[in-house]
């Protein structure tokens, strides 16, 4: 047998069927690129905090494992995302990490994680490489609606240990209607996890319904506020669920650096939320601009990304002459039934938008 026989024979064998089946993340290359497509906050660190952030990380010890509780941490988030106080907390290396740590404690033969669809891309990913089996339900109508009757019969038949709602949704960007997502929590047998992402440029947040549902859990990121390249998400809900958890989260998951400079960056909290609602402004304005422009269909929405249809078949086109303009967004066409010609563009800084427009206008005519 040539060695690439042998190789791709073991490999083969070994390997999880239900992880070479699984395609991997695909994250493009944006060196240079106008960067449109991955939700980040475009904004730097403000300068003058720069010195004093250099100077809490010289302070850090690299030789000696992180804090494994990582309390200064944990209090300052509990403050700054208003945490009840008979709430655990859960860190996690991005919450990317804390859906695959609810896999790997709540997963198992015949065990199904549900999410309504379209969704976030990792519920489903997680879901596939971990042995999960994933139930979609569709979101419903012409505004993505979550389909409460749709909900609750699938929850009926198939019994999910775990349901996620991201409020708002990505990549649709709505915030689902409040009592259609408290009829699901009232009828999950398993636990429900609300996503909140997004919850710096909502505003709304499911944090006080935690006193009222003991199998309710939210999540949490830094990224979308501002500081994607952390890693950073957080998990609150009932303790005696989090102790778990905790089982399975390896011991030093959160960094020293990213302890550090989390705890930092949320002392300076006045500064993201700057940011945040400068975004808010800007989508609105990028949001009437998309309007106005000829066959397109837009969405509102209450993250920082907007969802756009374009005319049939041109999506694909679209994306790669912004492309070659130097500007990267997401191409949603082909991801979901309910995406076709389906574009998201990031809002970033006035001129990044305008600079997106000018690309757009150049195609659409
Ligand atoms: C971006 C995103 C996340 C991922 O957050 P990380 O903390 O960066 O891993 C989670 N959920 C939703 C809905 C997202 O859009």
């Amino acid at each position: 047998m040539s060695r690439s026989d042998d190789r791709n024979a073991r490999i083969t064998r070994l390997v999880r069927p239900a992880v070479q089946a699984v395609q991997a993340y695909h994250v493009p290359p944006a060196q240079g690129m106008v960067k449109l497509d991955a939700m980040e906050n475009p904004y730097p660190w403000p300068g003058e905090l720069r010195d004093d952030w250099l100077a809490v990380l010289a302070d850090v010890t690299a030789n000696r494992y992180p804090d494994p509780t990582a309390a200064a941490l944990k209090a300052q988030l509990r403050r700054d995302g208003g945490v009840p106080d008979a709430a655990g907390l859960l860190l996690g290396n991005g919450s990317d990490e804390l859906i695959q740590l609810l896999a790997l404690a709540l997963g198992g033969e015949g065990r199904v994680v549900m999410a309504p669809g379209p969704g976030f891309a990792m519920y489903r990913l997680i879901a596939a490489f971990t042995g999960l089996e994933y139930q979609e339900v569709p979101l419903s109508g012409d505004d993505f609606a979550l389909d409460q009757g749709a909900m609750l019969a699938a929850i009926a038949r198939h019994q999910p240990a775990v349901i996620y709602l991201a409020y708002p949704n990505n990549p649709t960007g709505n915030a689902f209607d409040a009592a259609a997502m408290e009829a699901v929590i009232e009828a999950a047998p398993g636990v429900v996890v609300i996503d909140e992402a997004y919850e710096p440029f909502c505003g709304r947040t499911w944090m006080s319904a935690l006193e009222r549902y003991d199998h309710l859990l939210v999540m949490r990121t830094v990224s979308k506020m501002g500081l994607a390249g952390l890693r950073l998400g957080y998990l609150a809900g009932h303790p005696d669920w989090l102790v778990q958890l905790e089982k399975c989260r390896l011991p030093y998951n959160i960094n020293v650096l990213t302890q550090a400079s989390a705890a930092f960056a949320l002392e300076h909290g006045d500064r993201l939320r700057a940011q945040t609602e400068a975004l808010r402004v800007e989508r609105e304005r990028l949001f009437e601009a998309l309007c106005t422009r000829p066959g397109l269909r837009v969405w509102p929405s209450e993250a920082n990304f907007i969802t756009f249809r374009a005319q049939p078949g041109q999506a694909g086109g679209i994306h790669a002459s912004l492309r070659e303009s130097g500007v990267l967004i997401k191409n949603l066409d082909g991801s979901h039934p309910l995406l076709s010609d389906c574009l998201r563009v990031t809002v970033g800084r006035a001129e990044e938008n305008a600079r997106f427009l000018t690309a757009l206008d150049a195609v659409i005519g």
